[in-house]
């Protein structure tokens, strides 16, 4: 998602740097091209519009003419303008004083919410709340089944009809969910409503329905983000037929042009609560305007990886390992123990994406699978404690000897090896550059 827009947005910005004062028509020219970009990433037409007249306002009046490098102002401008689109300030889920927290969650079929529903049960489980999922999508054969198995996966309750009792009315489901809850002492609980492939009447009045009877905290708006300018209609509509109070993007990891996630938010006034970015109930997140922005723009994503990898890393570990990043004095040990660490935060491609400059990268990191990390491993679990200590000590008979070790050819240990002098120098670079680990010296 956003890779064109990004890359597009990432030359138009790069071709401003190493200009000292920026005249009209730069700006102009500049702001014609993020216009290109913006449109043809499907971000809808008027917020486009109002995108660019901020940009040229604020770049053509005293912000940049009075900056030293003008820029980079014009870049700050470009991301502050592109954080406001999305929302500005990250919105926290309300919960409500007295329990149970009701969300509803409303959106065309196949949207995504039932898986939804288990990402979000998994993600307040880990906040330490106790949720119940609710079936009131009674219309789509195994609907119910479908959110019973996310129940399952997540480790939460579902409350769903009893079987045999024919279809059931989603109004009366909801009601009951509610006793259930304070019964039970769950203190959220998250309905599921039905979708309809396109938005039809009897869709909305359902929902109006479920909504009337449940007074839900927030309703959910989810929406697929591949579906593009549709995303903005059916928001629409669902903002006049049901009314929610923030938004869910799902599909995310998808390679679309991802307008829809730049529109929504401008269009309906309602902001972005969370990002659904796979089908794993762990492919989830709070959605960060800042972040987004400056993952957009190239500049990484390094907040959300440094929360991942906070969960996954072992705190001292890591630190150590952060320490001889700058100095050089990384090692075969570290790296492998890293690559472990990394591992557990998912799929690697995933992760690089969000690393700086990752956008320029990408052909070298479409290259890197888990099976190849699965071969790297091997490799240097095949090294001797000194070797992997001072890998320079791995001269052409130990090559082999590793390689045969490990069932690779010598060519792949003098690419591992050869990898991470490489590994070693750009983190210590990127340790430079966001002001991590000690020295600057480049070993090789
Ligand atoms: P619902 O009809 O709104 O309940 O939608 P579902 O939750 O059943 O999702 C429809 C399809 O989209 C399923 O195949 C899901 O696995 C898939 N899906 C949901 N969320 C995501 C996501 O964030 N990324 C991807 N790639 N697929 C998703």
């Amino acid at each position: 998602m956003f890779d064109t827009l990004s890359d597009r947005l990432t030359s138009v910005l790069q071709n401003l740097r190493g200009k000292g004062k920026l005249s009209d028509a730069d700006i102009d020219a500049t702001a014609r091209e993020i216009r290109i970009a913006l449109l043809e990433a499907d971000v809808a037409l008027p917020v486009v519009r109002e995108f660019i007249s901020h940009i040229k306002e604020r770049a053509k009046g005293e912000e940049v003419s009075q900056a030293l490098n003008p820029a980079q102002q014009v870049i700050k401008i470009v991301n502050e303008e592109l954080v406001a689109i999305l929302g500005g300030e990250t919105r926290r889920l309300n919960l409500a004083k007295n329990p149970p927290t009701v969300i509803m969650l409303a959106g065309l079929q196949g949207s995504g919410k039932t898986t939804l529903a288990g990402k979000l049960a998994t993600w307040l489980k880990k906040q330490g709340h106790a949720p119940l999922l609710v079936a009131c999508d009674l219309q789509r054969p195994n609907a119910v089944t479908q959110l019973q198995v996310v129940g399952e996966r997540a480790g939460v309750a579902t409350f769903a009809p009893e079987p045999g009792n024919g279809v059931g009315d989603p109004v009366d489901v909801a009601k009951r969910s509610i006793e259930e809850a304070k019964h039970a002492q769950h203190d959220v609980v998250v309905v599921d409503t039905a979708g309809r492939l396109g938005v039809d009447e009897e869709l909305m009045r359902q929902a109006a329905d479920i909504r009337d009877a449940v007074e839900p905290d927030e309703t959910l708006f989810v929406v697929d983000a591949m579906i593009g300018q549709d995303a903005v209609t059916t928001a629409e509509a669902f903002r006049d037929g049901v009314g929610f109070t923030g938004v869910v993007l799902t599909k995310l990891d998808g390679d679309a042009r991802g307008g829809a996630a730049l529109s929504v938010r401008q269009v309906t006034g309602e902001p972005i609560l969370f990002a659904s970015n796979g089908e794993k109930l762990e492919d989830f997140d709070v959605f960060h305007p800042d972040r987004m922005a400056s993952r957009i723009l190239g500049m990484g994503d390094m907040l959300t990886l440094i929360e991942q990898a906070e969960q996954a890393f072992d705190q001292e570990k890591a630190e150590q390992a952060a320490a001889k990043l700058g100095t050089g004095d990384l090692t075969l040990e570290d790296f492998l123990e890293q690559m472990l660490a990394v591992r557990k935060m998912g799929p690697i491609g995933n992760l690089l994406g969000m690393l700086p400059g990752a956008g320029q990268m990408k052909d070298q990191l479409s290259q890197v699978d888990d099976k190849q990390l699965d071969r790297l491993q091997a490799i240097i679990r095949g090294m001797t404690p000194d070797e992997r200590a001072n890998p320079k000590l791995i001269n052409a008979s130990r090559r082999q000897r590793i390689a045969r070790g490990s069932g690779v050819a010598v060519r792949e240990v003098n690419d591992l090896v050869n990898r991470f002098y490489d590994a070693r120098k750009m983190m210590q670079q990127m340790a430079g550059r966001f002001g991590f680990g000690g020295g600057s010296a480049t070993k090789k």
